[in-house]
């Protein structure tokens, strides 16, 4: 069997004073996703930072990162539409339509973040989904509490989004997702659609836990610092430690790491 690696290399929040291996600019993030390309990453999640470090969705920034990945590489790209808070629908969804990634994250419902509202109302996915389709980009799903999945499964039904869905569990997003435990992950699961592929991952110290449940379950993983700043506890990560470890595990477990054109064989990917 073989397992995906995501390398979710940056995300929108953490600041890079509390960790100093955080790709920042453009450049940055390309060669730290080429390095964990290198380790077996067949997918890149891609987050965008401003001259402040704070999460933009300039794109400006996404086309000059992805410019210089598909020069270099063949991993998946996996774009944020959910870089940056309370901005407009179409810078959301402005790179989707110019860069065309293979994949594209669908944030499956509203949440609180701290103060913030992370907002993805009924009607900005059903914008989402359509600029998707009319792309040729396919959602990754990511489902952050068990509500989600029943509006995933909605639109699915209803012809906005396409099955077979890729999921993305998200466990541990903050104080209002679902708690990164392995029993919400298999109960997730539980409720998956036949024929739907999936991936997963926790947050801080339930990075490895959920790792280990995914595979146990026959899912795919996802690693990084947008995720996870620490190896092991006082022990800084990088992105390619992160990366190389779940390749290890992959590897001591009895699978294969995906390539990615396996990846995309697996999620139905045109590239
Ligand atoms: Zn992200």
């Amino acid at each position: 069997m073989k397992t995906i690696i995501t390398a979710a290399l940056c995300g929108a929040v953490t600041p890079k004073a509390k960790c100093p291996a955080l790709p920042i600019t453009p450049k940055e993030i390309a060669e730290d996703g080429i390095r964990c390309w290198k380790a077996g990453a067949s997918i890149l999640h891609l987050h965008m930072r401003d001259d402040e470090g704070h999460g933009t969705m300039d794109v400006n920034k996404f086309r000059e990162t992805v410019n210089i990945l598909r020069g270099e590489c063949d991993a998946v790209l996996n774009l944020t539409t959910s870089g940056e808070l309370n901005v407009s629908d179409e810078r959301r969804m402005e790179h989707v339509i110019e860069l065309k990634p293979e994949l594209a994250t669908f944030d499956c419902g509203t949440l609180n973040t701290g103060d913030g509202i992370f907002e993805n109302s009924q009607s900005f996915l059903e914008k989402l989904a359509k600029v998707m389709i009319d792309n040729g980009v396919k959602p990754e799903v990511e489902v952050m509490d068990i509500g989600m999945m029943n509006a995933c499964q909605w639109f699915a039904k209803k012809g906005i989004l396409n099955a077979p869905v890729h999921y993305q569990f998200v466990l541990g997003f903050g104080l209002f997702g679902a708690p990164a435990t392995p029993q919400n992950l298999c109960s997730m699961v539980d409720k998956l659609p036949a024929g739907s592929t999936w991936s997963a991952f926790g947050t801080g110290s339930a990075h490895l836990p959920i790792l280990y449940t995914a595979l146990a379950l026959g899912g795919n993983v996802r690693v990084g610092l947008e995720d996870n700043i620490w190896y092991a506890k006082g022990v800084p990560a990088t992105n390619e430690m992160l990366v190389s470890r779940a390749g290890r595990l992959i590897k001591e477990f009895g699978n294969d790491v995906a390539t990615p054109d396996e990846a995309r064989e697996m999620l139905g990917l045109k590239k």
